[in-house]
């Protein structure tokens, strides 16, 4: 199961690399395209320099279609979720984690508060997880800990609105799923740009700079938020909200 999601991370981060440099070089094609147009236009073009412009359009053209199937092969599945109980998010994540805090020498805790709902599409959330926990325990040293805390509260004004945006005009809970490391903290100019594409600390081939961008996306995507919270030396914590509810109202 590790191999696998070893697996399905490396292909999601080259499908999301992909991606991003197909986008990059979509905007300086269009451009070309939009120029090379303009210019069979303009007056005194000849008939042998019309037949390159148009020889430069179809292999534009062949350019332009060649990222568009790049980029829809590779688009990140959209988040399906349902009403999925909390603990369930965070034991097989906990499961999976374990061996390599244990092999560190850092201590995994979690609190999960029961009988509680998170809207989640299960497989989107364990993966936001895992970015967070496997970024935790890089930043923290043996001795120290993390700790997974869930818990719901009353959802605030701009959190009803945003998930109204998703289809859920009914939300007055949330679930908040809590990522608190004791490790090395960030400096402040590192808080903003730890969420853009490709902006990591660590060593080539260790660290992809993608893991907040895309757990981020993700979260948003579910109609929630992902927000973090650092001190440099004493820690980071990293707070996920979703639409919740007690279970005993599911039926509802
Ligand atoms: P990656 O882990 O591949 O570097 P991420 O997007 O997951 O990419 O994180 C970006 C950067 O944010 C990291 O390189 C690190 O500098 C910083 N960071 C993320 N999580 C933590 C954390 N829990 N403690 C300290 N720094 C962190
Ligand atoms: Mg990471």
């Amino acid at each position: 199961i590790k191999d696998k999601l070893a697996r399905s991370e490396r292909l999601a981060t080259v499908g999301q690399l992909v991606a991003s440099v197909a986008h990059e070089v979509g905007t300086p094609l269009h451009s070309i395209a939009w120029h090379v147009e303009a210019l069979a236009e303009e007056p005194g073009v000849t008939p042998e320099m019309q037949k390159r412009i148009g020889i430069i359009e179809e292999q534009l053209n062949r350019v332009v279609r060649i990222i568009q199937d790049l980029l829809s092969s590779t688009r990140q599945r959209k988040p399906e979720p349902t009403w999925y109980p909390a603990e369930r998010l965070i034991e097989p994540v906990i499961a999976l984690m374990e061996p390599g805090y244990h092999a560190k020498g850092v201590a995994l805790h979690s609190e999960v508060a029961p009988a509680l709902l998170a809207w989640a599409d299960a497989e989107k959330i364990h993966q936001v997880l895992v970015n967070l926990l496997t970024n935790a325990l890089a930043a923290t040293g043996t001795g120290g800990q993390v700790t997974v805390t869930v818990a719901m509260r009353p959802a605030s004004a701009d959190e009803r609105e945003r998930a109204a945006c998703t289809g859920r005009s009914d939300l007055d809970t949330v679930v908040m799923l809590v990522v608190a490391d004791s490790g090395c903290g960030m400096p402040r100019e590192n808080l903003e740009r730890a969420f853009q594409p490709f902006f990591t600390t660590k060593a080539i081939g260790k660290g992809t700079g993608l893991g907040l961008f895309l757990s981020r996306e993700a979260v948003v995507a579910h109609g929630g938020q992902l927000t973090l919270e650092s001190e440099l030396g004493t820690g980071t914590t990293v707070t996920v909200v979703l639409p919740g509810m007690p279970s005993e109202s599911a039926a509802t």
